[in-house]
């Protein structure tokens, strides 16, 4: 009883701490974590403004990849993925990359830096779960930098975690979502960011996004590497490092992948 008594209480004043922090009601979101450096609202704030709905129209995918591109995923072959170093533990269903729940997440055996990257992805056609427990995924820049998935058709969550956002830090300029089971593409232009032998920042990453045709980030700056529920601030890690994706627990899509190297060196002829 002795024992068992303080484990109670301890798991009492636990639920009473996140039952007051976590805003459940027609805003999901937080109340108690910190504030984002440079803006007026916290991470995950359940009262930041969510974004304005914009229909992007039928568009047209897949888009295909222009001849200097590095194909990270073709019909459904997982070879520039591994889990942990291993073969990719995610599903080649009909042509397509599934997230199986509970897989981790894939990493691509190469790395990158400043990078076009071109992603296709699809969240469940049957809608479960609501909030971040619906169709939740991520493109991970770098390994760090998160550009959340999510199902946010009519799927009301905090603003900086709905799709698009960068987790945790901004949402996106609109919401541009299409419904469930609806292919959606991401273009994201991504620039690196630059550390001092030091380890002092030199510039931020920083990335504009297109969603579905729509512009939802022009140029914006990563506060470090995105997390939950925390303050984001950088230290130094590699040039170069992998793009992972997220294994949330939903069974999320992708399909045709690609990127393109930037390169804003010196001017060069070419014939
Ligand atoms: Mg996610």
């Amino acid at each position: 009883m002795s024992r068992i008594y303080p484990t109670c209480m301890m798991l009492l004043l636990l639920f009473t701490v996140t039952a007051i922090g976590y805003d459940d009601g027609d805003r999901p979101g937080y109340r108690d974590t910190p504030i984002i450096p440079g803006q007026k609202w916290r991470v995950h704030d359940s009262q930041r403004p969510w974004p304005t709905v914009v229909d992007p129209g039928a568009g047209s995918l897949p888009v295909p990849p222009p001849a200097d591109a590095v194909v990270l995923l073709g019909k459904g072959d997982l070879s520039a993925w591994t889990s942990g170093g291993k073969d990719a533990r995610w599903a080649n269903v009909d042509g397509a990359m599934e997230a199986r729940p509970g897989s981790g997440n894939i990493t691509t055996r190469e790395s990158f830096g400043d990078i076009q990257l071109h992603v296709e992805f699809r969240t469940p056609p049957e809608v479960k779960g609501s909030s971040q427990g619906r169709g939740n995924s991520g493109v991970f820049l770098m390994n760090r930098y998160e550009l959340q998935i999510l199902d946010s058709y009519q799927n009301p969550t905090y603003s900086d975690g709905q799709c698009a956002a960068f987790y945790g830090q901004w949402p996106p300029l609109v919401n541009s979502c299409r419904g469930p089971g609806q292919w959606q593409s991401y273009d994201i232009f991504f620039i690196a960011p630059r550390f001092g032998d030091d380890g002092s920042l030199l510039s931020p990453a920083r990335a504009t996004v297109v969603h579905n045709g729509v512009l939802v980030h022009n140029d914006r700056e990563f506060l470090g590497p995105t997390s939950h529920r925390s303050k984001p601030s950088y230290s130094k890690h590699p040039e170069m490092a992998p793009i992972s994706l997220q294994d949330h627990g939903n069974p999320i899509r992708y399909r045709n992948i690609w990127l393109r190297h930037l390169d804003e060196g010196e001017e060069k002829d070419s014939q």
